[in-house]
């Protein structure tokens, strides 16, 4: 038989752990970046002698292959991928390149929020549990990389809509999603439904043996279900009603499961996880957990167990009576909706960065009711001070992040909490989610 020929496209976790994996099946590989190369993922690459390029794509190489693997970060409108189209060569997603070489039980976690939080969680209760199982995808390693370096029976993998993207045969034995709002739009040519049909790409190839775990609540993700062929089992999750199967929330604290005709219930207040926001991570997450017949018990150890990971309403410290939390990893309008609903006490908010074009109209009721002040974080505040302006009592601007701490902490009264929940992207000031809140953390502590 003739050896196939892969070209990838990117060269970072998704590209290299394709790369491995494709080296194990015998293909003949190409690797091509654009921009520079990471030196770990170059070692890598030589190690293994994986032929790559960097800083161009050379399309006589590129156009040889018999297949493509995109990374998720190329976009359909670049001028490779339009030759790569029109020569008729068949895309591929690493996912699903990765899950055509693995018979394991695949676990798929995608949403606009929530899903670092969940994928991790479910991981946790099944390890906790005594499962051979792997954790991957959009967070550490690739699953491509895990099925070339690994031998796991279960994986659980965090998808972004982009990975969803170029998959024909890609089929998780549990899909979930976790809500649907506009992000990324840019991506889909500014249409919500495009979005939406990204997302729900993650039930396509499941059959009747399968389930999709879904948020009941969000009428992006019903909607779009209306006019989908979806074959799997669909389990549902929501806090506005009760359930003969799914999730809910039983006297607004018990949280119900009841799947297979067995019930799990467990008070909200024993969560590791706080918040609105998390007891719909919890409810996804019990469901597979259940699913998989972990014993109940354990899933409630985990659960009680299972703490927020950093910057995500991350508690750093009290200070003379004042509570600084960091929400760092907040960079769209609906997770620092979840942040300000769960604070119960008066809020110095620290926000703003790079404004994806937010809208703000869902956070004015929160604001007015609990934010008395709002710290202006980036080298363009105009949007915030137009939405917000009229609905708190003081409005300051900064430029760097030890300023912003200083003026919130001299702001903040006693029982007070800081919140930094930016509800933008961060690139203006800083590198990325996690140096601003290693900033805010830092200087926090400094005080
Ligand atoms: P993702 O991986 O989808 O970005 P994370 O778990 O990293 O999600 O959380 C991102 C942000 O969204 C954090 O600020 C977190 O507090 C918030 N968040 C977590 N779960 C949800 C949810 N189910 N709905 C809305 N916001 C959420």
């Amino acid at each position: 038989m003739q050896t196939q020929k892969i070209a990838i496209l990117g060269a970072a976790e998704s590209g290299v752990g394709t790369a491995l994996l494709a080296k194990q099946q015998g293909f003949a590989i190409w690797v091509s970046d654009m921009g520079c190369i990471a030196e770990k993922y170059k070692k890598i690459l030589h190690e293994e002698a994986i032929q790559f390029e960097e800083g161009t794509h050379t399309q006589l190489e590129i156009l040889k292959a018999d297949l493509v693997m995109k990374s998720p970060g190329i976009a359909e409108s670049t001028p490779i991928m339009k030759a790569v189209r029109a020569a008729g060569i068949p895309v591929v997603s690493e996912i699903e390149f990765a899950s055509r070489y693995t018979d394991a039980f695949i676990i798929a976690i995608t949403g606009s929020n929530g899903k670092t939080t969940t994928t991790t969680l479910i991981h946790k209760m099944l390890k906790d549990a005594g499962f051979n199982v792997g954790l991957g995808g959009n967070i550490g390693m690739s699953f491509a990389g895990l099925v070339a370096q690994h031998n796991h029976d279960y994986y659980v993998l965090e998808v972004s809509s982009f990975q969803l993207d170029d998959v024909s045969t890609f089929r998780p034995n549990i899909a979930i999603l976790l809500n649907i709002t506009p992000d990324h739009l840019d991506r889909y040519d500014y249409e919500f439904e495009n979005y939406v049909e990204a997302k729900l790409n993650i039930t396509k190839y499941q059959d009747e043996k399968d389930l999709f775990i879904y948020c009941q609540d969000d009428p992006g993700i019903t909607t779009g279900m209306q006019d989908k062929a979806i074959k799997a089992r669909k389990i549902p999750f929501t806090q506005q009603s009760e359930l003969d199967e799914g999730a809910w929330l039983a006297n607004e604290i018990t949280l119900t499961i009841n799947l297979n005709k067995k019930q799990f219930t467990m008070s909200i207040n024993d969560l590791g996880i706080k918040g609105k926001h998390n007891v719909y991570n919890s409810m996804a997450a019990s469901i597979v957990a259940r699913a998989v017949d972990i014993k109940k018990e354990s899933i409630r150890e985990s659960l009680m167990d299972f703490k927020n990971l950093e910057h995500r309403m991350e508690r750093v410290l009290k200070i003379g009576g004042v509570e600084f939390v960091n929400d760092s990893k907040a960079t769209n309008v609906n997770s620092t909706w979840y942040a300000m609903e769960s604070i119960q006490n008066p809020i110095v908010w620290i926000a703003g960065g790079v404004d994806k074009g937010n809208d703000y109209e869902v956070l004015k009721a929160l604001v007015r009711q609990k934010v008395h002040t709002v710290i202006c974080l980036g080298n363009d505040s105009r949007n915030l001070h137009e939405a917000f302006a009229t609905h708190t009592d003081l409005m300051i601007n900064v430029h760097d992040m030890k300023e912003a701490v200083r003026i919130a902490n001299h702001f903040a009264n006693k029982g007070d909490v800081v919140l930094l929940s930016p509800a933008c992207a961060s690139f203006d000031l800083f590198e990325n989610y996690e140096d601003r809140g290693n900033q805010f953390k830092a200087a926090v502590r400094n005080l």
